[in-house]
């Protein structure tokens, strides 16, 4: 999302001005040709962000490359169009218009945040002890009169969530920093210690406490176990991932056909995607219910990184139906590949 903010806001800023009160006076500005333009060019470009983000998204799950030639021939399948729209436009509404309203109300971080701090947790922090009473540098004025904060807004300025920090510690605070970097820059230009925005804790800011090291914090050991077991389970999924991805989706329309010698057929498409770097020959076979023959389908082979969708038919005896609905196995076993398994379980659907 904060990437995201800020290309959009850096077209903006390219298209309207460069900083907020000059997108202010061009947004108060009476309608012009040259308005209209800018304004079209800027949510052309924000829209046409979101839609690549749209295609990004979609190539994910599927064969790009096909994805791209379905595209530019209209051909692409409804479930990736209304993926794509919503991206797009959602894209659109969140960096475009929302921005760090989507941090604040959407994002789970700030909160899993919240759950993990405690008072001694290292924190960007306003020391107000040292920066307030707050004021502009007044000619004549005398530092020991007033505090270092010199009221310039920088920090909220650049802060990607809108936050004062001079208020405290905020929920939507996402510790990027980018406040103390500001401020140390204003301190260094009106020839003061940096550090009025630091990282601190708020025992450091209130009670005068001296951090406590790491090494000295239980919930920073709960905190590493808990990070050690996300990286097993995640290694773990890389060790384990399969080559192949096998899906059998039974149509619906119709569940069922009887034919003319009695016996019932049912239609599936089969969907296999070849995630290895070689092409595989599959042969298929039924398990699981007698008599069951399949029809259409017997080998299909898999160029590298592709997805391939076929129909295939099942056909079972009348008198093997001994229910309406009855388990059947799918197995595709790899030619010179006995490694790679393709199993999946479905349903075969008769007459009640
Ligand atoms: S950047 Fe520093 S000096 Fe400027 S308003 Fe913020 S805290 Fe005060
Ligand atoms: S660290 Fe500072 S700039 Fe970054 S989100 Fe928090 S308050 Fe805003």
């Amino acid at each position: 999302q904060t990437v995201w903010t800020d290309i959009f806001t850096w077209i903006e800023g390219k298209i309207e001005g460069s900083t907020p009160q000059k997108v202010m006076r061009f947004n108060d500005a009476p309608w012009s040709v040259d308005k209209v333009v800018k304004k079209t060019v800027k949510h052309f470009l924000w829209l046409l962000i979101g839609l690549l983000t749209g295609i990004s998204f979609v190539a994910w799950f599927t064969d790009a490359y096909q994805l791209w030639v379905d595209l530019f021939s209209f051909n692409v399948a409804m479930f990736a169009v209304i993926v794509i729209t919503a991206f797009t436009f959602g894209t659109y509404l969140f960096a475009g218009f929302m921005r760090e309203q989507v941090c604040f109300w959407l994002c789970p971080y700030a909160r899993l945040q919240g759950v993990m701090y405690d008072q001694d947790t290292l924190l960007p922090a306003y020391d107000a002890e040292r920066g307030e009473p707050r004021g502009r540098i007044k000619k004549g004025q005398e530092q020991q009169d007033r505090g270092s904060c010199v009221d310039c807004h920088v920090c909220v300025a650049v802060c990607p969530t809108g936050i004062d920090i001079r208020k405290g510690q905020q929920e939507g605070c996402i510790t990027c920093g980018l406040c103390i970097d500001a401020c140390d820059s204003i301190m260094d230009k009106v020839k003061q210690p940096r550090g009025l925005i630091r990282y601190a804790s708020y025992k450091e800011l209130h009670h005068n406490d001296a951090p406590i090291p790491l090494n000295k914090r239980f919930r920073v050991y709960v905190y590493v176990v808990i990070l050690f077991a996300s990286l097993a389970g995640i290694i773990n999924g890389f060790m384990t991932l399969s080559p192949t991805e096998f899906k059998v989706v039974h149509e619906r329309q119709p569940l069922y056909v009887r034919l003319s010698d009695g016996s019932i057929q049912n239609k599936y498409t089969i969907k296999v995607l070849n995630k290895t770097k070689e092409t595989i020959v599959i042969d298929f076979k039924l398990e699981g219910l007698e008599g069951a023959t399949l029809h259409g389908l017997s080998t299909m082979s898999v160029a590298p990184g592709k997805i391939i969708p076929v129909t295939a038919l099942v056909r079972v005896p009348e008198d093997a139906m001994i229910s309406d609905l009855m388990p059947i196995n799918f197995i595709g076993e790899v030619e010179d590949n006995s490694a790679i398994e393709l199993h999946y379980s479905s349903m075969f659907i008769g007459p009640k």
